[in-house]
């Protein structure tokens, strides 16, 4: 299976900020949507950096209250691991293992083409578990 299976089931869309939006504002927007990741991306979609709940806990945990005036820019992982629509599963669960996050944005054409989650991937690996049960429960029970 691969990453466009996850996408084509639970859509492209991404929420994206500028560099320039305040660490308050991110705060805001983590809680809204009850997400644990945001992408900031340029006028184009570009990605320039990656945002997670991690990152504002460490800036507050080393800088106090007053990151939360911060733009994001100045706090943000800027080096971001990204995979692509024909990309498997597996791909992004080792990338996600290796690089110890929990997010790997889609691109497609340099630009933002979706985000999967430790969630989607869980979700998919639940699913694949319980149909090879039913696979060797339908094979045992007809043999
Ligand atoms: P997470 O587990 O996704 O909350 O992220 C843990 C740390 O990894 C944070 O510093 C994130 O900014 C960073 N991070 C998250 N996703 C990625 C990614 N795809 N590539 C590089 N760094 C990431």
């Amino acid at each position: 299976m691969t990453v466009a299976a996850i996408l084509n089931g639970k859509g492209r869309d991404v929420i994206a900020e500028k560099s320039g939006t305040l660490l308050s504002g991110i705060c805001k927007v983590l809680a809204e949507k009850g997400i644990g990741a945001i992408l900031v991306t340029d006028d184009e979609s570009r990605i320039e950096g990656i945002i997670s709940e991690r990152d504002v806990v460490k800036a507050i945990g080393r800088q106090g209250a007053g990151a939360l005036d911060l733009p994001v820019g100045d706090v943000m992982t800027r080096s971001v691991v990204t995979c692509v629509e024909n990309d498997s599963i597996n791909d992004v669960m080792t990338k996600m293992s290796q690089g110890r996050f929990r997010h790997v944005p889609v691109v497609k054409d340099g630009k933002v083409a979706g985000l999967i989650s430790i969630g989607d991937v869980v979700k998919y690996r639940i699913a694949q578990v319980e149909q090879e049960a039913e696979h060797m429960r339908s094979y045992i029970t007809t043999a």
